[in-house]
């Protein structure tokens, strides 16, 4: 196994380059596939690193079972995994730095934004569900005189977590935190365009005395690993964050494999309605950090807007403002002042830049943006259409770049029926002074997530995820914990 490193923003950063089984660093059996990772402000490899295949996969799956059945699961005392969790927490914290500095070298993330938001948010979900750890009651049931039952929660074993490229950090948080709280043990797939979070976690998890096999970070291609991890036999449930093309290729391998248990946090296309007794100022600011933050790879982005004619021009004008100096503020992810970085990957790059060149050819109009910002890395202009159809790909598909649709509504009855006019169902938004109309629409809206007067709730103590194709299950909060356990009833004649 190599090991990386680099100087990057106050100083040095390394970590090791090969898979993270049984508490160890080891090189793909078969050789595997040595994956470039590229830096996506510059569009340069900056390393290569490690991907395992399917008996990797293997054997990280064997580490895993033999942890949950001796080292880990209801082995061990809730209270203590809890302590873990906790050490795991304050070590995430003490190196905040250097993982911001990763997600930016890697993601092209701006730093303050990311050291503000994701980082924190990586560090307080280890922590909330280090809280939960030993408050997992079942409950006792009386049947008759003679007979009662209880309950109890218990985890599944051991859960492949399959993780996208737009968080890697704290989607891999989300959804090692639960699973371990409860008493499962894990396999991480990091995606292979942006690995180096998770394989930085790996030496933490040692340090705050993870016991090893209870998580594995197994790098690679999803046809290889991420296929091997959700067709396995012994590997209990998956729980998958990214496209709704993958999430049906997962929930395939698992009806054709063990029926093992699947959540699926998916795409989204949201809408931002905002009606016309808004705080203008406002409403322009968070619908505008809704879509272009992270340069608009974010699964809850408000994609289409919709404004009550009463105060589109204003809400326009405001909006290509915001859109405007935040193409002043792009930049090199360290820069300081950089607000807007590069999207993620060629790959990406393309897809945003056909999204556009599609809007424009099926009849939108682009008002503000609609190009690259530079001729090196993968930066794209905050973009704005007008005069978009509902039936428009741009309004229809996931663009998950910094491009949106602000589009002219009359009444509450047309809005609500265009929002609701999508095959996703992530999140949606409200802006409105009245209250009594906020609560309707909140219902009315079909979406597991919605925010009133406000966008990008991501509140980890609250329970998130889609209605329709957007997923199945839901992570964080309470809710976490059936999803990451099983309930058994134990009847009990007297
Ligand atoms: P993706 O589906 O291409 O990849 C996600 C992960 O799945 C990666 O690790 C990838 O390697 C793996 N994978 C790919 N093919 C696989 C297969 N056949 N079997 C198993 N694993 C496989 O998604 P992406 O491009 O990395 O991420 C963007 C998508 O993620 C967007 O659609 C976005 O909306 C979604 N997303 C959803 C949420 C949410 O919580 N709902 C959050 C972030 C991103």
């Amino acid at each position: 196994t190599h090991e990386f490193n680099t100087k990057l923003y106050k100083g040095e950063v390394s970590f090791k380059t090969g898979l993270f089984i049984n508490g160890e660093w080891v090189d793909p059996v078969d050789g595997g596939d040595m994956i470039d990772v590229i830096d996506p402000a510059t569009g340069k490899v900056i390393t290569a690193v490690a991907g395992g295949n399917t008996k990797d996969v293997d054997i990280a799956v064997k580490a895993a079972r033999k942890a949950f059945k001796t080292t880990w699961g209801l082995k061990v005392p809730g209270s203590e995994r809890g302590n873990i969790l906790s050490r795991l927490a304050d070590l995430l914290e003490k190196h905040s730095d250097e993982l911001t500095a990763l997600e930016c070298l890697n993601v092209g993330k701006p730093f303050a934004g990311a050291r503000q938001l994701e980082i924190p948010a990586a560090v307080y979900v280890s922590r909330y569900f280090a809280g939960w750890a030993d408050k997992i009651h079942g409950k006792t049931i009386e049947t008759n005189e003679k007979k009662f039952a209880y309950t109890r929660h218990e985890p599944w074993g051991v859960v492949g977590a399959i993780v996208p490229w737009n968080g890697p950090l704290v989607s891999a948080a989300m959804k090692i935190a639960p699973a371990l709280a409860t008493g499962n043990t894990v396999v991480l797939k990091p995606s292979e365009i942006t690995p180096f979070t998770a394989l930085y976690l790996a030496d933490l998890l040692n340090e705050a005395g993870v016991p090893p096999g209870v998580v594995n970070i197994v790098n690679g291609y999803g046809l290889t690993v991420g296929s091997a991890i959700s067709l396995h036999p012994n590997v209990d449930k998956i729980t998958f964050t990214g496209s709704i093309l993958t999430g049906r290729k997962i929930l395939k391998a698992a009806a054709e494999s063990n029926l093992k248990n699947v959540t699926l946090e998916l795409g989204g296309k949201s809408p931002t309605i905002i009606f016309d007794d808004v705080d203008l100022e406002q409403a322009i600011k968070w619908a505008a950090y809704g879509v272009y933050f992270n340069m608009g790879q974010v699964c809850v982005a408000g994609s289409r807007i919709y404004v009550h004619e009463a105060i589109y021009d204003k809400f326009l004008d405001g909006f290509t403002n915001f859109a405007k100096g935040l193409t002043s503020a792009t930049g090199a992810p360290f820069a300081e002042g950089t607000q807007h970085g590069p999207q993620v990957s060629k790959t990406q790059f393309d897809r945003v830049m056909g999204y556009i060149n599609s809007g424009i050819s099926e009849g939108a109009k682009v008002h503000v943006g609609g190009e690259r910002s530079s001729d090196e890395g993968y930066f794209i202009k905050p973009t704005i259409f007008v005069d978009a159809k509902p039936s428009m790909k741009i309004m229809q598909e996931e663009i998950f770049g910094p491009v949106c649709s602000i589009v002219k509504f009359k009444s509450e009855e047309e809005v609500t029926e265009w929002a609701n006019d999508t095959t996703y169902g992530l999140a949606a938004n409200v802006f409105t002074q009245n209250s009594a109309r906020a609560i309707r629409m909140s219902h009315a809206l079909e979406a597991g997530t919605i925010n009133v007067n406000c966008s990008l709730s991501m509140e980890l103590n609250v329970p998130f995820g889609g209605y329709k194709q957007s997923g199945m299950g839901r992570e964080l909060g309470q809710e976490a914990l059936d999803t990451y356990t099983q309930v058994k009833a134990v009847h009990v004649n007297i």
